[in-house]
C-alpha cells in the first residue's frame, strides 16, 4: 500500500492491482481464448505475480488443467476486471466486503490503531467476514 491507494476524502476504495490507462488499453486487446498467467501478464503488461497474489484471490475467473496449471479466458478477465475495479463509492457507515464484493453497512464498529493507521473494523452483516476501513492516519 502506498499513498496513492488511499483516497479517504471522497470515500473511494482503491483495490490493489488496479491498471493504469496504458494497461487498460491493452486489456481491450485480449481475445476470447485461454491464456496462461504469463501470457496474460505479458499481453497487458503487469507483473506475473499480480495474477497469483491479487487477481486470483479476488475471484478472477480461471480454470485449472489436469496438471494444475491455471488458464484465464481473456474476455472473461476483461469483463471481471471492469466489474471488480469500477469505482466503489462508500457512504460514511459503509465498508467494502471482499467476499460479497460490494459495499455493506458497518454495524458494531470497533475503532483500532495499527501501523500508523486509524481504522474501523466490524463483521460483515451478510457473510460474517471481518472488514475494515481506514479512517485516518496518525501524524
Ligand atoms: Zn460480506
Amino acid at each position: 500500500m502506498n499513498q496513492g491507494t488511499m483516497k479517504k476524502k471522497d470515500n473511494v476504495i482503491e483495490l490493489r492491482g488496479r491498471l493504469d490507462g496504458r494497461q487498460r488499453n491493452r486489456l481491450k486487446r485480449l481475445l476470447n481464448m485461454l491464456y496462461t498467467p504469463r501470457e496474460l501478464s505479458e499481453e497487458v503488461g503487469f507483473n506475473l505475480q499480480q495474477v497469483y497474489r491479487v487477481y486470483i484471490p479476488l475471484g478472477c475467473p480461471h480454470e485449472r488443467d489436469s496438471r494444475g496449471h491455471i488458464w484465464i479466458n481473456g474476455s472473461e478477465f476483461y469483463d471481471w476486471y471492469l466489474d471488480t475495479y469500477s469505482k466503489v463509492i462508500l457512504e460514511e457507515n459503509e465498508a467494502f466486503c471482499l467476499t460479497c464484493k460490494r459495499a455493506v453497512e458497518m454495524v458494531d464498529v470497533k475503532r483500532q490503531r495499527k501501523n500508523g493507521l486509524v481504522y474501523e473494523e466490524c463483521m460483515c452483516q451478510v457473510c460474517g467476514r471481518k472488514i475494515a476501513k481506514i479512517v485516518d492516519r496518525m501524524k
